[in-house]
């Protein structure tokens, strides 16, 4: 396994040179846009690991799958799919068009800005340090990493520049979709989008997302099953924003990716996988990341379809 991964990673670096880095989020443009790594869990435990796996990225989007499961959690998935629902969107992953003129009150889905906005929303806790404490912790417990952080200057730097994400939280809840105060919930949205971790971490969390909800490591039951089945599907149907469809038929792994450079995608009852390429497609994808979970889906028959 080792091997294989490294020569994906060999094979696919000078890819890293077709896309490039997010800069709406100006503190992302400090990433290295050569990087590349790549990780495997299997249901076993064990850690296969190649290229640049140790270097540190921030969440972004992939928390979106983090604030989803702790909404659901705290209030059940029929409530939370009162307030979003659950189709992917031809748009992209921060249009205000899909939200203003397609569907008015609801978010499409919780893997768009507007629909994680509307989940973080939703997780309880007496205060926002209570609440963001929740998200940290849970994101230590499915990567079994209790270093991990946020990163304060990524944060910073999305809350100076999020405005696009305060006019469609202000839009929500001008529609009643969200409550409560929009800054404080902006705040925390951001917060969970610069949670700090590598590949080997989100590999982690995927391979708990494989294994039906228990960390194939401990043997912890971490989520339902019922919460692991609804998680992995929406990742299918929307977890690569725009792109999910053709993601699904060429690749065919529930993924969810995010503007750092991460892609986590879980292969049910086999493994979970980690990437990292900071260069992304003009869907804002990993450009190698998506490259190696191909090859890597080829080679190891991994298509759930
Ligand atoms: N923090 C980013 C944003 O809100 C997350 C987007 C992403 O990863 N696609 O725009």
């Amino acid at each position: 396994m080792k091997r294989l991964l490294e020569t994906l990673v060999e094979n696919n670096r000078e890819i890293t040179k077709k896309g490039n880095l997010a800069s709406y989020i100006p503190e992302l443009l400090n990433a290295d846009k050569n990087d590349l790594g790549v990780a495997v869990i299997t249901l076993d435990g064990k850690v296969h690991s190649a290229g640049d796996c140790s270097k540190k990225f921030t969440m972004q989007s992939i928390s979106k799958v983090v604030s989803l499961i702790l909404a659901i959690q705290d209030n059940g998935k029929e409530r939370v799919f009162e307030k979003v629902g659950m189709e992917p969107t031809g748009d992209s992953f921060n249009s205000i068009v899909n939200l203003e003129i397609k569907q008015k009150v609801k978010p499409y889905n919780p893997m768009i800005n507007a629909g994680a906005i509307a989940t973080t929303a939703l997780i309880y806790g007496v205060s926002e340090e209570e609440k963001f404490e929740k998200i940290l912790n849970f994101t230590r417990k499915v990567t079994g990493n209790n270093d991990i952080d946020i990163n304060k200057s990524v944060y910073k730097s999305e809350k100076l520049t999020g405005d696009r994400n305060r006019y469609l939280a202000y839009y929500l809840k001008s529609n009643n979709t969200i409550d409560g105060d929009v800054e404080d919930i902006l705040d925390l949205y951001f917060k969970q989008c610069s949670i700090e971790v590598n590949c080997i971490d989100i590999a982690k969390f995927a391979s708990m997302l494989a294994n039906d909800g228990i960390l194939p490591w401990s043997g912890e039951r971490v989520i339902s099953r019922e919460v692991s089945r609804i998680v992995k599907t929406i990742m299918v149907t929307c977890g690569m924003y725009d792109a999910s469809g053709k993601f699904a038929v060429h690749i065919g792994i529930p993924a969810k990716s995010g503007v750092g450079g991460g892609i986590m995608a879980a292969v049910p009852k086999r493994m979970g996988i980690g990437v990292y390429g900071p260069s992304l497609d003009k869907k804002g994808n990993s450009i190698a990341g998506t490259h190696i979970l191909k090859e890597l889906s080829d080679e190891l028959d991994l298509s759930i379809f």
